[in-house]
């Protein structure tokens, strides 16, 4: 039975404030952002807090314990799950796929992500997309600075689930709280930052590349979730693409399932409960690796569940 707790790391930011305090993390700094809860990346590797493992971190695991992910061939751990906590907007930005960022970005993965919303102020809205028709009309509204009139904005609420592909245009807006699972990358083109300051310095901008990347036209990604009824569950499998897939599973009384991925994230977004002997409670992270067999989850919870094909 191996079951890894991981322990959060915190990224301030800009557009940080109190939402991920708010929402389960008592120690999150002032300005936190980003809480990077199951991540192998290099800008934030998170500890294994529970265990054999104790202490160290998860790309150290993947690195020396791969019978855990399945034997996975994957050169690094594939994903990357965070809580997301924005006061103020986050800039209007774009990915790359894999092949611009392993020429362009040092053999990074590109990154391909998706959105929860956890929770968002009344009359709350997100960017995707943009209104340019060809990359000559997105050049010109870039060049100019029309920004306003080039992104397109989209009202949300609670338990809406989005997924950006690289060179879809996006930007998550003040007064949100998503969980957001996405490939283990950090690759981020910024097209526009409003013209603020960070540090004295206004952020760099990446105009080219993000030319280069952004799709035109957009076209919207065609989701259609699903949501089964099982012994002790309801899941909805949001998202099924190359790089993962994303459940929800909400979890009343006892629900008993056969682990068949690699390894299997959970982050529980409501509630508390059990996984096989480990207590869990809304905020925290764990993976479920492949040595898990059988899986019994117990309690009331809602989590949101991630793994590779
Ligand atoms: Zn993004």
């Amino acid at each position: 039975m191996q079951i890894l707790r991981l322990q959060p790391i915190f990224q301030s930011t800009v557009w940080g404030g109190t939402a991920l305090v708010d929402f389960a993390y008592k120690e999150a700094p002032k300005q936190a952002g980003e809480c990077w809860g199951i991540s192998a990346h290099p800008h934030g590797d998170c500890l294994i807090a529970n265990g054999e493992y104790k202490g160290r971190t998860l790309s150290w695991c993947y690195a020396n314990r791969r019978e855990l992910f399945g034997n996975l061939k994957d050169a690094v751990f594939p994903l990357l799950v965070k809580v997301i906590g924005a006061e103020k907007d986050l800039s209007i930005q774009v990915h790359p796929d894999d092949a611009y960022a392993m020429e362009r970005e040092h053999g990074s993965l590109g990154k391909t992500e998706c959105w929860y919303i956890l929770d968002c102020k009344k009359d709350a809205s997100i960017v995707i997309g943009h209104h340019a028709r060809n990359k000559k009309e997105l050049q010109e509204y870039i060049e100019e600075g029309r920004f306003r009139e080039l992104i397109r904005e989209l009202p949300i609420q609670p338990g809406d689930f989005f997924h950006i592909e690289p060179g879809c245009l996006h930007a998550i807006k003040g007064g949100t709280l998503l969980l957001e699972t996405q490939q283990s990358s950090d690759v981020t083109y910024r097209v526009y930052d409003y013209d603020r300051l960070s540090n004295g310095k206004k952020r760099t901008l990446h105009t080219k590349e993000s030319i280069d990347c952004i799709c035109t036209p957009h076209v919207d990604y065609p989701l259609q979730p699903e949501t089964i009824g099982l012994s002790g569950a309801m899941i909805t499998t949001y998202v099924s693409c190359p790089y993962f897939t994303v459940q929800k599973w909400s979890i009343e009384g006892e629900f008993w399932t056969h682990n068949c991925h690699p390894f299997i994230n959970v982050s529980v977004i409501e509630g508390a409960g059990t996984c096989n002997e480990e207590e869990i409670k809304k905020g925290d992270h764990l993976i479920i690796t492949s040595q898990t067999e059988s899986v019994l989850l117990t309690g009331s919870m809602v989590l949101i569940v991630s793994f590779v094909r």
